[in-house]
């Protein structure tokens, strides 16, 4: 990682009169951030031999095109997505997060510059508004959207089933991702039941019980054991990082559930599993297991949403995951060594505007 001086960005940049000029208030890194820098995951755009990295941005609007909506004018706080079309139908009718093309572009991460700069510029389709009563937790809306969508993934099949509404889910997973995902399913009355590996009590576990949910360790408990305790669980989602939890979690499953996994692993860990069991338990209970990745414009809209619910429901706590800001571009490896070494940051970023 280095910083780098980059051409200043220009509206003209986008056709039709669509473009937005945006100045980078915030932006939050996580372990794909990470991986990145590892050279072990993403790329740069064309013609270039750097990568902006930066993938959860909020800012403000500086400029708009004639043809931008009136809800993106300057000082509109905004955060930008993170995934732009290819080719594919699902890139066509804008779900480009269920892209099945094989290269998939991505702000920050893959093939285009990300928002670890001063300005940016965008299509105004990719650009979603935030009320200035979200000004300090904004930066959480990306990460958010990621477990939005998991969530009306699960939704969106579920409805096979006629009458189906989660009583008891397992978030597994206690970093940004898992938290999160929490707090979406508390926010729709759901019983949640946290598994991750620290043991309690650290911050994590507290603003896991601070929701009113249950925070359970796997160094003191198998996940079998959890959900004979405090499952069936009706939705499980997997956000540790870890592969073979995907196949213990098929396990605790309910009949009719649904199991969303959310961990990119890049590795190429292997792992013996009882196949017959988890087979058959899938054929007669009607289960489901469903990928997710990314998140579609509804899904983002769904995050300012919970965002809001979160302030008034759970007054402060979104703030409490911002544990370690980052001052400034120039501070770039402080930033990489919270990111890399420190075990109680749960959200790090990078204040820049
Ligand atoms: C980002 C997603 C992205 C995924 C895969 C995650 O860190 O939050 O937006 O789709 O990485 O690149
Ligand atoms: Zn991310």
């Amino acid at each position: 990682m280095h910083l780098a001086d980059a051409p200043e960005p220009s509206l003209d940049e986008v056709e039709d009169g669509r473009g937005v000029l945006v100045k980078v208030i915030r932006v939050g890194v996580d372990g794909t951030d990470r991986e990145i820098n590892d050279a072990e995951y993403g790329a740069a755009p064309e013609g270039f031999d750097y990568l902006v990295i930066g993938h959860e941005g909020f800012g403000e609007v500086l400029e708009a095109g004639p043809k931008a909506p009136a809800s993106l004018r300057p000082g509109t706080l905004v955060v930008a997505m993170v995934r732009r079309p290819g080719s594919s139908p699902y890139d066509r009718i804008g779900r480009q997060d269920m892209t099945t093309d094989e290269v998939y572009y991505e702000r920050g991460i893959n093939l285009l510059h990300g928002f670890l700069t001063e300005r940016y510029v965008d299509d105004a389709t990719y650009i979603v508004p935030l009320p200035h009563s979200l000004r300090e937790v904004g930066v959480l809306l990306e990460p958010l959207s990621i477990s939005e969508k998991g969530l009306n993934q699960a939704h969106e099949i579920q409805r096979r089933l006629k009458i189906w509404k989660p009583k008891r889910a397992a978030v597994l997973g206690a970093g940004s991702i898992g938290l999160l995902c929490t707090l979406a399913l508390r926010l729709r009355g759901v019983a949640v039941t946290c598994f991750s590996k620290r043991k309690p009590p650290y911050l994590n576990s507290r603003l896991v019980e601070e929701l009113g949910a249950v925070y359970v360790s796997s160094e003191e408990t198998t996940l079998a054991e959890t959900g004979a305790e405090h499952g069936p669980f009706d939705l499980i989602f997997e956000a540790t990082g870890f592969s073979p939890l995907a196949f213990e979690a098929a396990e605790v499953l309910a009949k009719n559930g649904v199991l969303v996994l959310a961990s990119v692993t890049g590795g190429d860990r292997t792992v013996e599993i009882p196949s017959d069991k988890i087979n058959q338990g899938f054929v007669l209970g009607n289960k489901v297991m469903v990928g997710t990745v990314n998140a579609s414009r509804d899904d983002f809209d769904c995050g300012v949403a919970d965002l809001i619910r979160a302030e008034a429901y759970y007054p402060g706590w979104l703030g409490k995951l911002l544990t370690t800001p980052i001052d400034g571009l120039d501070d770039y490896e402080e930033m990489l060594r919270h990111l890399t070494e420190d075990k109680e940051a749960v959200k790090v970023f990078v204040e820049i505007g």
